[in-house]
């Protein structure tokens, strides 16, 4: 048995052997800093990217930042306007809700001046998630909290408990529930080999245009009859059909070269419970290195995730790649993984935001939309704007899970 004085020179010793292990690699990691590849200019002008609903929040960022604010507080404060509108269905308060009617949200955010991070998967009951994310990154020793363990840190840090369910989208849901539902998101998944791929034909056959008119004729009565307003019916009808995906990102950089990300989601209209797509995964939804630069993503949160998107742009960026070509390339690693089913990339949607530390910045697509409506971006660096994204396919993808030919096969009318 060892004796108290065998510990106290036990302990003793180790420290000293801790004190020399921890002189050895602070001379390391200064040796690693020496050669690691960092972008080194800031931006001339301050500046904010984000998807293109950021642009009705986008001034209050740059007000923020213009005032030398926090770049994590402005990204969070364009976030935070599309959490608080109920209009927005994708995003905070009144977005669309999972297969049981329930709204669960998820949102990240990356802090470069600290490089610290927070985040929050499958909440309830509480909007404005992207806060509830960095409260997570500055109240706690921890980087994610999902669930209920995310939703009891939030009261215990003062965030209301409020219904998410908006009207409106509870009668999307019911509408869902009544025509599609036995369309949902059960396996197999579009990356799965048994997953029927669809021939190359349109999502919706010209020659059954009477049958899909029949169907939209009943749909449109079902909408009335749950009390949907008449001017929101074709919406309706069009998120129950195309079960929308939507998301906010927002990377802020200023001219100190302090730069910041956050994302923030309802995720995907009729998902399991418990679903969390890529928008609270750091490294997938949203990821910020100070050293070289932030992006974050919208679109099939399932598909990025397993190209760890943001993450894969900042590393293509560290190795010298510019914001347009890092984001291209990610996409075409999606694309390559497809390879053996090229026809189901029609079903990925796929856009990431990207700003480099000294200011170059690029919106990318898996489809750029059409000429006459392309897909845009929201940018403010004095000027707000919104610009075109680059698409790496001309068009528009289908909706997923596809609609079958026969639209009779859904829920009998
Ligand atoms: N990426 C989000 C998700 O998968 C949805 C979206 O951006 O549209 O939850």
């Amino acid at each position: 048995m060892s004796s108290r004085r065998d510990f106290i020179a036990g302990t003793i010793i180790g420290s000293v052997a801790l004190g020399l292990e921890a002189q050895t690699t602070r001379v390391q990691a200064t040796q690693a800093a020496k050669t690691y590849t960092w972008i080194g200019a800031a931006p001339r002008k301050n500046i904010i990217i984000s998807s293109a609903n950021g642009i009705h929040g986008i001034d209050k960022g740059y007000e923020i930042l213009s005032s030398g604010g926090d770049t994590l507080d402005a990204a969070i404060a364009v976030g935070k306007v599309q959490e608080d509108d109920p209009n927005d269905d994708s995003v905070g308060y009144g977005g669309l809700p999972n297969e049981d009617g329930v709204v669960e949200l998820d949102s990240c955010c990356m802090h470069g001046p600290t490089r610290m991070a927070g985040s929050v998967g499958g909440v309830r009951n509480i909007k404005n998630v992207s806060l509830l994310a960095q409260a997570v990154m500055q109240h706690t020793a921890h980087v994610m909290l999902v669930g209920q363990g995310a939703e009891k840190f939030g009261y215990a840090m003062g965030f209301p408990k409020e219904n998410l369910l908006t009207d409106r989208s509870r009668k999307v849901w019911l509408l869902w529930k009544e025509t599609m539902s036995n369309q949902d998101w059960w396996g197999p998944g579009l990356a799965d080999p048994r997953y029927p791929v669809p021939p190359d034909t349109p999502a919706m056959p010209t020659s059954s245009a009477e049958v899909w008119q029949q169907r939209i004729d009943w749909m449109t009565e079902k909408a009335a009859r749950l009390g949907i307003e008449p001017e929101f019916r074709m919406a309706a009808i069009e998120r129950v059909l195309n079960p929308p995906t939507g998301t906010i990102h927002v990377s802020a950089a200023n001219t100190k070269g302090e730069i910041s990300g956050m994302t923030t989601t309802s995720g995907l209209a009729w998902k399991l419970a418990g679903r969390c797509g890529d928008s609270p995964i750091i490294g997938a939804g949203c990821y910020t290195d100070p050293d070289i630069g932030s992006a974050g993503a919208t679109g099939s949160g399932e598909e990025n995730i397993k190209v760890a998107g943001a993450h894969t742009i900042i590393e293509n960026m560290r190795h010298g790649m510019s914001a347009k070509e890092a984001g291209l390339d990610v996409l075409r690693r999606i694309v390559h993984a497809y390879e053996k089913f090229p026809t189901k990339l029609r079903y990925i949607s796929m856009k990431y935001y990207i700003l480099r530390r000294d200011g170059d910045y690029a919106g990318v697509s898996m489809w750029g939309g059409t000429p006459e409506k392309p897909a845009k971006f929201a940018v403010h660096d004095g000027a707000k704007r919104l610009e075109n994204l680059v698409g790496l396919y001309p068009g528009n993808p289908l909706t997923f899970p596809p609609q079958p030919k026969d639209p009779y096969k859904i829920n009998t009318p």
